[in-house]
């Protein structure tokens, strides 16, 4: 590994002051654990390394009424799935989804913002953020942006980022009250591999038993981690019966683009999409009819 100059800056202005002098040679480190293994097989090769692991300012759940849910970068994934702020407001799916992830020792020091700058097309905490509407607050020495997810990833392993930036917060607004969520990983040889699949459905469900709202991501079949637009559409404003939730599955199954790699061939992931996309949306009609 290396040769390269280490800095742990004590606060974001640091950091990004930092980034905004070696931005385009630097990489930040947060939990290490996909820059580290990067690091020691010299895949990269920075010139320098920005470790933000004291900016711990960083590391909060905050939820309030109007501005939402806000997760700091250097929140852990054991954090979020241990996290009791986030059943009461609706957004256990993102319990549920960091619950899935890795082991124990990698979710103790991984942190969210790491898993979506990473950009891995089967990070496991995309699709729940992605239907939950979530953005990412970028800052650098010149200000602030906010992209929605959705604009952030831009390709395997990219995203819009720009080199002077640091990802200091996610934001998620809150679900309207009867929505329930649910994240379902599909891994053949379980333990710590990556998604083959994951798919994410959260829907609102009102009194009458009509979906108001439906919103479906899916990780692992294509590019980036997407939205399933047309099957969102195709459920809206409808009950939720079994023959339109195989519709809905078909519809996913039409829209994804997955490769065939080591992990599995094209096929057998859209075969295999249709299963949990139907397994996904009838565990997400069942939560959103209990939850307050
Ligand atoms: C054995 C093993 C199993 C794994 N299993 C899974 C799995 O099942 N599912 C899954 O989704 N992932 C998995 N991962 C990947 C990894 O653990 C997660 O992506 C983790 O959340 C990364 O977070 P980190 O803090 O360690 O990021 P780091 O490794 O520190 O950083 C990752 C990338 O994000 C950038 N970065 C980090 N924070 C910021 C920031 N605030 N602003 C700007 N850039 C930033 C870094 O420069 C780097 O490019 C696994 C990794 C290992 C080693």
């Amino acid at each position: 590994m290396g040769p390269f100059e280490y800095f742990e800056p004590l606060s974001v202005k640091e950091a990004v002051s930092l980034l905004n002098k070696y931005g385009n040679k630097a990489k930040v480190l947060a939990g290490g654990t996909d820059l580290v293994s990067l690091l020691k097989d010299k895949t990269l090769s920075p010139e320098y390394v920005i470790s933000i692991g004291k900016l711990t300012d960083l590391d909060y759940i905050k939820s309030d009424g109007k501005k939402g849910l806000r997760i700091g970068a250097m929140t852990t994934i054991r954090s979020i799935e241990t996290s009791k702020h986030l059943k009461p407001i609706n957004c256990v799916i993102l319990c549920q989804a960091a619950s899935q992830m890795a082991s124990m020792s990698i979710r103790n020091v991984g942190t969210l913002a790491g898993n979506l700058c990473n950009a891995s097309p089967s990070a496991d905490m995309a699709p729940a953020l992605l239907v939950l509407g979530a953005s990412v607050k970028l800052v650098s020495a010149s200000g602030e942006r906010t992209l929605t997810l959705d604009e952030f990833f831009v390709g395997p392993g990219s995203t819009a980022i720009k080199p002077n930036e640091l990802l200091t917060e996610i934001q998620i607004p809150v679900p309207p009250p009867h929505t329930g969520g649910s994240y379902i990983k599909y891994v053949t040889r379980g333990g710590e591999e990556l998604a083959l699949i994951g798919v994410a459905a959260l829907l609102t469900i009102g009194a009458d038993g009509v979906c108001s709202a439906a919103r479906i991501a899916l990780g692992a079949v294509a590019p980036t981690p997407v939205r399933a637009t047309k099957t969102e559409k195709l459920l809206t404003g409808k009950k939720i019966d079994d023959t339109l939730v195989k519709k809905a599955a078909q519809t996913a199954s039409d829209e994804a683009s997955p490769i065939d790699d080591i992990r599995g061939s094209a096929e057998y992931r859209r075969e295999m999409l249709k299963v949990f996309t139907r397994d996904a949306i009838k565990q997400a009609a069942e939560m959103a009819k209990s939850a307050a």
